[in-house]
Parts: C-alpha cells; sequence; structure tokens
C-alpha cells in the first residue's frame, strides 16, 4: 500500500514542501506520496481525524493551523508545548504523536553557519509564528539574553512568556531610531529578522526593518525570509560587513527532521535543496518582471 503524507494548511498552493518532500521520498524509493491539502480552519479537526488512517505516515502543518493542531494530537512533545505550536505530525502505534521541527531549523541553519550564540546577546526583530520557534531555539542554545523588537507591542511581550526563566527577554519598538534597539543591535552577535517586511508579496518587498548603518562587522544576520533568496535585511547586513543567513536553510532542515520522524531514514538534504530551488526559479521564471535568482513565491 503506498503511504501518504499531508501537508494541512490554508491556503497550500504556494508551498514549498510538495516539492522538496516528495523528491526526497522518491529519491530514497520511499512508496509514498505528499499531498498538500487545503483546510479551512472549520475542516481542521476533520483532517487531524483522517491522519489516522493506516495509509498515514503523518503530516505537516502550517498557517493558520500550526497552533489549533496542538490540541487535537495525542503526545505533542516538549518542543511542541514550549513553541506552543506543532509543524510535524507523526502516526505511531495508533497515536498522533507531534513535534515542532522549526526549532531545529534554526538551530541546524545557525550551526551550520557556525553561529554560536552560548552566553551571548541576540536581537530578534519580529513576534509572529515563526519567532516563536527562534525563542526556543535561543532558549535551547544558552543564549544570555533576547531583545525582541516588534510593531506591535503585546505580541513581543507575549513571546517573551514563552522563553521562560532561563532567557531573560528585553522588549523594545520596531524602529530603527529607538534607542534600545541600536543598544542591543550594537551587542548582539547574532540578529533574527522574522517579520515578512522583504517577502515576495508580502507587506513591503522593498524593505528591511534595520537599515545597514545598526550591523557590523562579524555580526550574524539571519533572514527568516527565503523568498527572495537575498532580501533587503541581508542586503543591509552583508553592506556592513556582517555574515548573512537565508531562510531557506530552516525551511530544508524544517522538513529534513519531520522526514526522519515520517520514514525512520536520513533525509537527503541535496535533493530536498536542489529540489526547492528548482521551484522557485521554476515560479520566478512564470512570474513577469522577477530574475530567476530572485526566486518568485511567497512561502
Ligand atoms: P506572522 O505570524 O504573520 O508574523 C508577521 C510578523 O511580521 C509580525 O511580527 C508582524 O508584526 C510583522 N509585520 C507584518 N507586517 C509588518 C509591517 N508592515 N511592518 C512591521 N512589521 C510587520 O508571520 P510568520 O509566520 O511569523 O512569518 C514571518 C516570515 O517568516 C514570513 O516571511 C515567512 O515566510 C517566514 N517564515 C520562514 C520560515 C522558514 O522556514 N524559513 C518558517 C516560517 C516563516 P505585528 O506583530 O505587529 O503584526
Amino acid at each position: 500500500m503506498t503511504s501518504t503524507v499531508v501537508l494541512l494548511g490554508h491556503p497550500v498552493a504556494h508551498s514549498l514542501s510538495p516539492r522538496f518532500q516528495q523528491a526526497a521520498l522518491d529519491a530514497l524509493g520511499v512508496d509514498a506520496r505528499y499531498e498538500a491539502w487545503d483546510i479551512a480552519p472549520e475542516g481542521l479537526s476533520a483532517a487531524v481525524a483522517r491522519l489516522r488512517e493506516r495509509r498515514m505516515l503523518g503530516a505537516n502543518v502550517t498557517v493558520p493551523h500550526k497552533v489549533a493542531a496542538l490540541r487535537l494530537v495525542d503526545r505533542p512533545d516538549h518542543l511542541a508545548e514550549r513553541v506552543g505550536a506543532v509543524n510535524t505530525i507523526v502516526r505511531r502505534d495508533g497515536l498522533l504523536h507531534a513535534t515542532n521541527t522549526d526549532v531545529h531549523g534554526v538551530t541546524r541553519a545557525l550551526a551550520e553557519a557556525g553561529v554560536d550564540v552560548r552566553g551571548q546577546p541576540v536581537v530578534l526583530l519580529g513576534a509572529g509564528g515563526a519567532a516563536r520557534a527562534v525563542v526556543v531555539a535561543m532558549r535551547e542554545a544558552g543564549a544570555a539574553r533576547l531583545t525582541i523588537a516588534n510593531r506591535t507591542a503585546a505580541h513581543a511581550a507575549a513571546l517573551a512568556d514563552i522563553a521562560g526563566a532561563d532567557l531573560p527577554v528585553d522588549v523594545c519598538a520596531l524602529d530603527a531610531a529607538d534607542a534600545s534597539l541600536r543598544a542591543a543591535m550594537a551587542q548582539a552577535v547574532l540578529v533574527v529578522h522574522s517579520t515578512s517586511l522583504g517577502m515576495r508579496h508580502g507587506p513591503d518587498e522593498h524593505a528591511t526593518p534595520v537599515p545597514a548603518a545598526l550591523f557590523h562587522p562579524g555580526q550574524a544576520a539571519f533572514d527568516l525570509v527565503y523568498v527572495p533568496e537575498r532580501t533587503p535585511f541581508l542586503i543591509a547586513a552583508e553592506a556592513a560587513g556582517a555574515r548573512t543567513i537565508g531562510g531557506l536553510a530552516m525551511l530544508i532542515h524544517q522538513g529534513a527532521a519531520a522526514f526522519r520522524l515520517w520514514t525512520g531514514q536520513e533525509a537527503p538534504l541535496d535533493v530536498m535543496f536542489d529540489a526547492a530551488r528548482t521551484a522557485l526559479a521554476e515560479r520566478a521564471g512564470s512570474e513577469p518582471g522577477v530574475s530567476a535568482i530572485d526566486g518568485g513565491a511567497s512561502q
């Protein structure tokens, strides 16, 4: 019997996961189909119930279902509980286990770039869904202090709650003129960008929340946005001599961790990166005025 893995989201048509996950399944000869299911919020409970069918290996969960899915599974692990959201469900022994591999995606992307935040201050720009995994990853990595800058102060304050007692958090305005943000940027070894500014088809494709003047040489700048691959935030950081890390590495590593849980096999990372880049280039090619190198789709 051919097995099935599904993506639960709304919408799902733009997702890269079906492309790189199917490529990885095929490359290892796993007899499984990765299907994208567009599920409105009112249909989530029924969709999760279908994951209990025998053919199901599990699922990915994406916007807007990550938080709601946490309460629909049988066994969320400590990372899912800590983040307050799940992105991966695995059917095992008749039960739905769940975790949040976005945390692993952040950790691996930073490790590959040689960034070590243990005992060091970090700045996080943005406080949406993706930022939650960053906070937990910084806590697990032993960062000394986290400054969260966000447009809506209440969202940043809510994130401080999931940092726990081990990771002291300061909250400030997402404003390049803000003295607290400038001081935190001057000290941080790592600046993570998790707003949707600079994202293709996002609120402002050409914007970075912080200019080059706030970065310094030797600092690492990590953008969760991965379309385009070179975002305005990364271009600003690069201009100041900072090291840059794009969001595609996080996307692939969260997917690879999910793949391991569903199949019990190591994910073929090269196959996944190639498939994702090919899909981005195809989309760019079909979109007027977008160069292939920039990609051409939102997440
Ligand atoms: P989200 O939950 O909607 O959060 C959006 C964030 O952007 C919030 O902090 C929001 O601030 C801020 N924002 C939106 N418009 C803004 C504006 N005009 N000015 C200033 N701030 C603004 O989105 P998300 O799921 O966290 O995703 C954020 C980005 O991360 C997206 O580009 C997504 O593609 C990317 N992402 C990447 C990965 C990966 O694997 N690399 C994974 C997940 C997400 P407020 O709180 O004030 O609304």
